[in-house]
């Protein structure tokens, strides 16, 4: 077994997370000389690398792959002094300086300054059997399992433009892609919207919900329990004993495309205000500080509106550039006191 390393040296910065923001913070945080050491995380790029063709970032107007932009933001942050390294927080003790971080491996890093760039992750939808099928046929990511599901009819759960973007990628491999969408009424930008609403290989079942998957780790998914009610919402319908719909389909495959939940749970039991959704507060105005001096939030952990790539590209740059003038605060005020003791 591997001894847990006590790592006595104190950072100037680290950030947990290497998504999008993490990177942009790396790239501002390398550039100021601060040596930052990116914890790459569990899922390291972050959803960028889940993702296919980025269109929407500014100066790649014929598109560029998420995968590549991460790399190269990577390569980027390297090239000026960042330091990657595998790991990701546990826990975390932010009432003390420096601040403490005990990794999954159990080492324990010393910093003055964290940026909290963990992003968030694939939200499931509470179906029976879904613990036991996720990898089995159940996904979260069509990019990454969707080439398992050639000539099988599939399911898409979600209504925003993460569900049409799996649809519309799914048309690649599956004979039927069906989205099923708890409203009547899309959530997902005009744009994507009207791409999977016009795509002839992608079919619709509104109101709708799914309830259990059927199948196992031995014969894969196989169908699913769908429900449905005029209103739409029929789980909730269920709940309020109502009758619903059912209906059982032959499915080989089903994509969550429900969202996603912030990635903050280690911060739980600091004195950090986290939203009631999880999302890490950050002060009034425009700042990445957060309730605790010397701790910043960047990209989709602290963003529960926008989550674009080059939104959290921004904010990722304001965290380094607000972690920079809060670090020489310090040493100003340091050496202020140093002073002050001096003339005494
Ligand atoms: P989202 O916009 O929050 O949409 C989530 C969808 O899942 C909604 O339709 C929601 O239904 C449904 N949903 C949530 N929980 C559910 C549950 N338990 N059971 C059934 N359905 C559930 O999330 P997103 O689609 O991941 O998009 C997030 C952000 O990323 C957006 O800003 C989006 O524009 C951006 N994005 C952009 C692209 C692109 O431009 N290529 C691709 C992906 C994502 P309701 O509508 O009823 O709430």
């Amino acid at each position: 077994m591997n001894e847990a390393k006590d790592v006595t040296e104190i950072r100037d910065v680290v950030i947990a997370g290497s998504g999008v923001a993490g990177l942009s913070a790396a790239v501002y945080a390398a550039r100021a000389d601060l040596e930052p050491l990116v914890l790459e995380g569990p899922e390291p790029g972050g959803q960028l690398t889940l993702t296919t063709d980025v269109e929407n970032f500014l100066g790649f107007h014929e598109g560029v792959g998420g995968m590549e932009l991460i790399q190269r933001g990577k390569e980027q942050a390297e090239s000026f002094g960042a330091e990657f390294t595998h790991g990701t927080i546990e826990d975390a003790t932010l009432d003390g300086r420096p601040f403490e971080l005990e990794l999954a491996n159990g080492d324990v890093l010393r910093t003055r300054a964290l940026i909290v760039a963990t992003g968030a992750s694939a939200r499931w939808v509470g179906a029976e059997n879904e613990d036991e099928l996720m990898g089995y046929g159940l996904s979260t990511c069509a990019t990454c399992d969707g080439a398992f599901h050639r000539g099988d009819d599939v399911l898409v759960i979600g209504g925003g433009d993460s569900a049409m973007e799996e649809a519309l990628f799914l048309t690649k491999f599956a004979d039927s892609v069906t989205v099923v969408h708890r409203r009547d009424e899309l959530r997902a930008s005009e744009v994507m919207a009207n791409r999977a609403l016009e795509h002839d290989d992608v079919e619709f079942q509104w109101n709708t919900e799914l309830l259990e998957i059927h199948g196992s780790q031995e014969t894969g998914v196989t169908g699913a329990t769908l429900i449905s009610h005029p209103d739409g919402l029929p789980k909730k319908k269920l709940d309020d004993g109502e009758d619903v719909e059912r209906e059982r389909v032959d499915v080989g495959g089903i994509f969550y495309g429900v969202g996603h939940v912030p990635n903050t749970d280690f911060l739980e039991g600091t004195p950090v205000e986290l939203a009631d959704s999880g999302h890490l507060e950050t002060l009034e105005g425009m700042t990445t500080e957060t309730s605790v001096a010397g701790v910043f939030g960047a990209g989709d952990v602290m963003d529960p509106d926008y989550r674009q790539a080059i939104t959290s590209a921004g904010t990722g740059s304001m965290a380094a550039l607000d972690a920079e003038e809060w670090l020489e605060k310090q040493v100003d005020e340091g050496t202020q006191e140093l002073l002050a003791e001096a003339s005494d």
